[in-house]
């Protein structure tokens, strides 16, 4: 669905550290983001380690396929700092001194203590002939803008601080010319559903959704361990348009979606609870087994957390669920410790013993050990109680003991937010 046409561009990220796993490129991350808010279309990206004949090659790769050309890194002055002098080799153009980056070299290092330039930075006043330096604030490496056969060509340097300060600086108003119309976001956060169980229901649902409330949206699925986010986005026109855009399409599509979705600026779950049980006035505590504190701190790593949380019991034994819970020793011996009962009383004990609006009782087999045929491990009984009132859920996570852990307590969360917002299905 996206739309073809506009200013395109390749990022090239040169550096061995990226390619041994030294260093993220958050870079050509930061880039793609930041060119993609302007219009300009990324459509390659090359990670070259610091060698001539490699960057040279990413180098053709992206001239042919982009109209902009990023390169990050290898411009510093120490000898595997190479992306300069194979740019100006590669082009045919000879490095000629740059006077004013020569003069804020001079005054750089003068202002640190030395008489002049030291022998080994002074080719960092050096640019390809014709090209334009571009102000580096923050270091010593100027950026660099070439055009080559109608091609822009820019070099940055590596240290994400001094590339960016040159992209939202020197290098803005280049980018104005190159820019496309703006493009706009909505993010709906969903738990509960499954990548693929989410699009099977919302794919017929955007089927049959009327062409002019869909057309020019895009819409990409990103999914973690907590859950889906969707991205809605829109090209050209202004926010306010696109904000209704949006408001109308998430609103045709409510049907699916309302029982998994919830609202949180930052794309927490905790968050969206906190903000529930703040609108009442309410407090919570928690009795988990599997989950050993996560809940609660998933909870409590918000500030502010003391107006909504009160504490928790940590019922890992059994001797702990009864005797600090009130658990029935007689039901948990029948059920099981991961038994909807065991997982109720837990909740309803929680909320009398620390008198609380809302309690939460989480008690599963995390694994890799302790799973049973009748009770795999990935087994969760989540109970949530509002005043006495308990309701609970079977779930079967997948994954390690870590991902089981961490998908319970994400969705002992999303059942608090479902009993707080009334929602049925996702609980
Ligand atoms: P300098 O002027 O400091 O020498 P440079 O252009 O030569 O800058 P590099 O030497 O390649 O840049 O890298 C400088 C620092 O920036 C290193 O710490 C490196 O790990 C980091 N860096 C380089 N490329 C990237 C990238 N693509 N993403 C994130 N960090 C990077």
């Amino acid at each position: 669905m996206l739309e073809q046409g506009g200013t395109t561009a390749a990022v090239i990220s040169v550096g061995n550290e990226l390619l041994f796993g030294e260093t993220v490129d958050s870079n050509a991350a930061w880039l793609g983001r930041h060119l993609s808010a302007r219009g300009i279309r990324v459509v390659r990206g090359y990670t070259v380690g610091d060698v001539a004949a490699d960057i040279e090659e990413s180098l053709d790769l992206a001239m042919d396929a982009a109209d902009l050309v990023i390169v990050t890194g290898g411009l510093g002055p120490t000898p595997d700092d190479l992306t300069k002098a194979v740019v100006a080799r590669r082009f045919g153009r000879e490095l000629v001194v740059d006077a004013g980056v020569q003069q804020r070299l001079q005054s750089h290092f003068r202002s640190s203590g030395y008489d002049d330039v030291p022998r080994r930075s002074r080719g960092q006043a050096e640019v390809p002939r014709g090209a334009r330096a571009l102000e580096n604030p923050s270091g010593t490496a100027p950026g660099i803008l070439l055009e080559v056969d109608d091609v822009h060509v820019v070099l940055l340097p590596g240290v994400p601080a001094e590339l960016k300060d040159i992209v939202e600086g020197a290098l803005a108003e280049h980018l104005n010319a190159l820019s496309g119309p703006p493009t706009h976001h909505r993010v709906v956060h969903t738990t509960g559903l499954a990548e693929t169980s989410l699009a099977e229901r919302l794919e017929p649902k955007l089927g049959s959704v009327a062409d002019d409330l869909k057309e020019g949206i895009d819409l990409a699925y990103l999914p973690d361990l907590q859950g889906v986010d969707l991205r809605f986005t829109v090209r050209g026109g202004s926010a306010d348009d696109a904000d209704v855009r949006f408001d109308r399409l998430i609103a045709a599509l409510d049907e699916v979606l309302g029982p998994w979705r919830f609202e949180a600026d930052g794309g927490d779950i905790a968050e969206a609870v906190s903000r529930q049980l703040r609108r009442r006035g309410w407090r919570l505590a928690v009795a988990e087994s599997c989950t050993g504190g996560l809940v609660a701190k998933r909870l409590t790593d918000l500030p502010g957390a003391s107006e909504i949380f009160v504490g928790g019991i940590l019922a890992y034994d059994n001797a702990v669920k009864v005797g600090e819970l009130d658990v029935s020793s007689e039901e948990l011996e029948r059920d099981g410790a991961v038994s909807e009962v065991v997982a109720r009383q837990m909740s309803i004990g929680v909320v009398s013993r620390f008198d609380v609006e809302v309690g939460v009782g989480v008690t599963g087999v995390a694994g890799p050990g302790g799973g049973s045929e009748e009770k795999p491990v990935g087994t969760v009984w989540i109970s949530t109680s509002v005043h006495d009132e308990a309701r609970a859920s079977l779930h079967r996570f997948s994954g390690d003991r870590e991902a089981v852990r961490e998908r319970a307590a994400q969705a002992a969360l999303a059942a608090v937010y479902r009993r707080l917002v009334g929602g049925g299905e996702g609980v």
